[in-house]
């Protein structure tokens, strides 16, 4: 049941994960209200330097749902049915904005990576809206990362308009959940890429040989120049043999749970501080 399912996670960042009861409740209904009446907030999960000092590099800005009746809900709960309603549109559109504004209030520098869908791609007039809340807030582009995910297909066409039209502004683009989807390789190619980040199932290397594909990805991202980011850390052995194959960054529960912003400002490296 529903409290079985909060009672897992931590407190502060407790989230509701799908259940099949959850269809039957207003948990569907209810999302168009609850961009509109701001019941959507940010944590933030910090992305580490995976070297000795495990510095702050950054984070990752992950978006959660205050359901007035079923309480913190994960995005597991409410994004498929954005995508498929076409919610996801202003709901990424809420995202931006509030991961700009939290962006404005830390020092200058501080990086931030923000998923985006590749709905999303499919607005012609996606770049000039980042263009516009980039300028609102004064922060440079960049600061920001975009995360598309691997396993929502990019369809070429008009969504490389809109990538190629995004790198131009200066901000930058990274494949998320790289492993899972079925990207074919001409995408790392034809997309001007920046960053891949790699699946946790492939992070959390095991006795089936999935470490092999830790080791393809580092090897792909330092031909194509990209910087290679581990998701979904959960061990000293894992950062070590990701460190080892060349991995510079990471970001997982070994080092820190998705926060909330004031918890994630505090982790922000003295010197960077106003
Ligand atoms: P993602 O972008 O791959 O984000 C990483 C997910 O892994 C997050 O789940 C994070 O809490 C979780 N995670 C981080 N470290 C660990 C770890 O060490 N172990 C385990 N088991 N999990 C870890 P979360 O926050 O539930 O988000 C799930 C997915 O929902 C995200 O996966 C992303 O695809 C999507 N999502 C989240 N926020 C947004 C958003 O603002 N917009 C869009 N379009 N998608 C979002
Ligand atoms: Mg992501
Ligand atoms: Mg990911
Ligand atoms: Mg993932």
């Amino acid at each position: 049941d529903i409290a079985m399912y909060a009672a897992k996670a931590l407190p502060g960042t407790a989230a509701l994960h799908y259940n099949a009861d959850m269809a039957a409740t207003s948990v569907g209904s209810d999302l168009q209200d609850a961009i509109r009446d701001e019941q959507l907030f940010l944590l933030f999960q910090p992305i580490v330097a995976l070297d000795e000092d495990h510095r702050v590099l950054g984070a990752e800005a992950l978006v959660r749902w205050n359901h007035p009746v079923h309480g913190t809900l994960a995005p597991d709960t409410f994004l498929p049915l954005a995508e498929r309603t076409g919610l996801i549109v202003p709901l990424g559109r809420w995202v931006l904005r509030a991961s700009l504004r939290h962006l404005s209030t830390w020092p200058a520098g501080t990086l931030l990576n923000i998923n985006i869908s590749a709905r999303d791609l499919r607005e012609a007039d996606f770049a000039t809206a980042v263009a516009a809340l980039l300028e609102e807030y004064g922060v440079a582009p960049a600061q920001i990362t975009l995360e598309i995910t691997e396993s929502m297909p990019v369809e070429p066409g008009e969504s490389f308009t809109v990538l190629n039209e995004l790198r131009a502004l200066g901000v930058k683009l990274a494949l998320d959940d790289f492993g899972t989807g079925s990207s074919p390789l001409s995408l790392l190619h034809d997309v001007p890429l920046d960053e891949v980040k790699l699946d946790r199932a492939f992070t959390q290397a095991d006795p089936d040989g999935r470490v092999s594909v830790a080791a393809g990805v580092a090897h792909l991202a330092g031909a194509l120049q990209l910087h290679a980011v581990a998701e979904g850390v959960e061990t000293p052995e894992q950062a070590e043999r990701l460190r080892e194959l060349g991995y510079r960054a990471a970001q997982g529960y070994l080092f820190a749970r998705p926060m909330p912003a004031a918890d994630f400002e505090a982790l922000l490296p003295a010197a960077a501080r106003a």
